[in-house]
């Protein structure tokens, strides 16, 4: 089968033949129709210090895609040839006490799909039948391709209670860009949602028009709130940039005992205002991944019932042409690519 494979220990990754999974009894292999490229694709891609080290050479790659189950291995009786499915990417152990309490994504044993293992860019990809997410008929394919990250969208939008709230988005990629859409899908009052490009601060007026889109390289967020009419400050923080002002701006503009969800992986230690978050009572919390399974069921009811998030796919092409796809993401100026595998 035709797979994009992280081939060599240098920057890039290259489409080649290569065997097609065995499955296990407990197993299903994925026919694998759309996938998205993730930011963590681009690491790979570049090889960078964390690639270096947590990505074996050579590894087929990717862990956003739908796909339809070709097989089920012997003791499989969940889930059935012919279904479409997404899958969640973490492959969890059996042994450690969080497994054992149902909080599957804080196993420390974790692998990850098309990271640590064979991932999803390829024509077939095998899964845990455990991991695999049953699609409602009314998701298309092109949506399961992005329910990964969506997933961590709504694991963090719904950290807290948004309902009538003032929510503050810090970073515009696809994943704040969901999260905004969620946040209005959940019932916020005013979303703010912060970048410092222009061109995902305008996808994400595309995607969510309701939102209030600040550019803070040009515009005062204190400006803003005094335009919305908001007295006193943001009382949900979704934190999705990872960036250290972005995460500080924030603080400054929560209300008293305001709430933080925070996605955003820092590239580097930053410094916290301790001080700060202690006299205005903030709330921090770390989001990982997404609950399974309770993140996907709510993200799949959402998108049954009007989270819309077609627009935020902004590119479409053939898995061939990954390479385009690779320099869209690149580029900073692209949403969500999907790549088609269904004709390689
Ligand atoms: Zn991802």
């Amino acid at each position: 089968m035709k797979a994009l494979v992280k081939a060599k220990p240098e920057e890039g990754l290259w489409m080649q033949e290569v065997d097609r999974p065995e499955i296990g009894p407990d197993d299903v292999l994925i026919r694998v129709h759309k996938t998205a490229i993730c930011g963590t694709d681009i690491h790979i891609w570049k090889y960078d210090d964390w690639a270096r080290k947590n990505v074996p050479v050579p590894l087929v790659v990717g862990h956003e895609y739908g796909g339809v189950i070709e097989e089920v291995g012997r003791d499989v009786t969940r889930v059935k040839v012919g279904q479409r499915v997404s899958g969640e990417g973490h492959v969890v152990g059996e042994k450690s006490r969080a497994v054992r309490a149902g909080r599957f994504h804080l196993d420390p044993e974790t692998k990850g799909i098309g990271v640590n293992i064979p991932g999803a860019f390829a024509e077939y990809v095998r899964l845990p039948a455990f991991n695999a997410v049953p699609l409602p008929d009314d998701v298309p394919m092109e949506i399961a391709a992005i329910l990964d990250p969506l997933g961590n969208a709504v694991h963090t939008a719904t950290a807290f209670d948004l309902v009538g709230e003032d929510v503050l988005v810090t970073g515009a990629g696809p994943i704040g860009i969901m999260s905004a859409a969620v946040a209005r899908h959940c019932g916020a009052r005013h979303i703010v949602i912060t970048d410092i490009n222009p061109d995902r601060l305008s996808l994400c007026q595309t995607v969510v028009p309701s939102a209030r889109t600040v550019n803070t390289a040009s515009e005062d967020l204190r400006d803003v709130m005094a335009e919305l009419k908001m007295t006193e400050g943001f009382d949900v923080g979704l934190e999705m940039s990872g960036a250290e002002p972005a995460f500080h701006q924030m603080v400054d503009h929560m209300v008293m005992g305001g709430k933080i969800a925070m996605l955003g992986l820092p590239a580097k230690p930053f410094t916290l205002d301790m001080g700060t978050l202690i006299m205005r009572a903030i709330t921090l919390k770390a989001i990982y991944g997404r609950e399974m399974f309770e993140t996907w069921h709510k993200m799949l009811a959402m998108l049954q019932s009007g989270l819309n998030l077609e627009k935020l796919i902004t590119h479409r092409l053939p898995a061939s042409e990954f390479k385009a796809g690779f320099d869209a993401m690149k580029s900073g100026k692209s949403g969500k690519v999907v790549l088609d595998w269904t004709d390689v």
